[in-house]
């Protein structure tokens, strides 16, 4: 697989072309932001942390039943995508209150959730990424209503998954956000999961195994996403 010109360079990660034109290559720097990257930093080895992260889980949903962009790890940093049309959204589900929740509502941190919250923001930097419903989604023709179904049938289903998966390692999924992309007329997984993208916190205990480290100074941070990778790749 060659890899061609630079496509596009994001907070986090770079799009390569290759030489078969519905493949991409996405490469991960160890570059962090937050706040809408008011807050900018380094988190050392994070690049490959994630990749080998969000390669084994998106393995792991595939096996599953759930399409994704995955195709194969190439290399520490890179991993071999399928090119897609990334629908402008993040979809954000919560097990546990924590994050913009509880900015939002007033409510405690680790408070229990009787069901999945479900989410949509529009991913507009210029506009900090805002919570929209699934009438904006539609009036806006950000997506199409039978693609919103299969987003949102998609996430509930990968949202089991993901419980179960990160339960087995004593690792309680708090919340993450994923993006979906258009590839061929269907609607698949694109993007990432990993530490940037979810909150982890270690069962029994609470203590935050994610990107919390570095939004809140909690320092060990290099540590934290080490010791994930670990659970992750047993
Ligand atoms: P950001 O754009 O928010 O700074 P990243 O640094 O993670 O984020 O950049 C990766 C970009 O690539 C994101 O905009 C993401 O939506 C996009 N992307 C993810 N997967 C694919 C894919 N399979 N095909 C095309 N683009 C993708
Ligand atoms: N998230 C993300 N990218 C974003 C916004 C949120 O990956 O641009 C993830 C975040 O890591 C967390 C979940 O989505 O796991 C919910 O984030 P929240 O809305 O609480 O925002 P935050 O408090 O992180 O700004």
């Amino acid at each position: 697989m060659e890899k061609r010109e630079k496509l596009y360079e994001g907070k986090a990660k770079i799009i390569y072309a290759t030489d078969n034109p519905d493949l991409v290559i996405q490469y991960f720097k160890d570059d962090a932001t937050a706040f809408n990257a008011k807050k900018k930093g380094t988190i050392q080895q994070k690049g490959i942390v994630n990749n080998a992260i969000a390669s084994k889980l998106f393995e792991y949903l595939g096996s599953h039943g759930i399409p994704t962009h995955f195709v194969k790890k190439l290399s520490e940093r890179e991993m071999l995508v399928k090119k897609v049309e990334i629908v402008p959204l993040e979809v954000i589900v919560r097990n546990v209150a924590a994050g913009s929740l509880c900015r939002l509502l007033g409510l405690e941190e680790g408070r229990a959730l009787l069901q999945p919250t479900f989410e949509f923001c529009y991913k507009a930097d210029a506009l900090n990424d805002p919570m929209i419903n699934e009438s904006h989604v539609l009036a806006l023709d950000l997506a199409k209503e039978k693609e919103m179904l299969k987003i949102k049938d998609m996430t509930m289903k990968i949202n089991d998954l993901l419980k179960k998966f990160f339960a087995t390692l004593n690792v309680n999924l708090i919340d993450f956000k994923l993006e979906f992309g258009r590839y061929k007329g269907d609607i698949i997984l694109a993007d990432e999961i990993s530490p940037d993208t979810c909150r982890l916190w270690e069962i029994g205990t609470n203590r935050k195994l994610d990107k919390d480290r570095f939004r809140q100074d909690l320092g060990n941070i290099e540590e934290a996403y080490q010791e994930i990778m670990a659970k992750v790749t047993g």
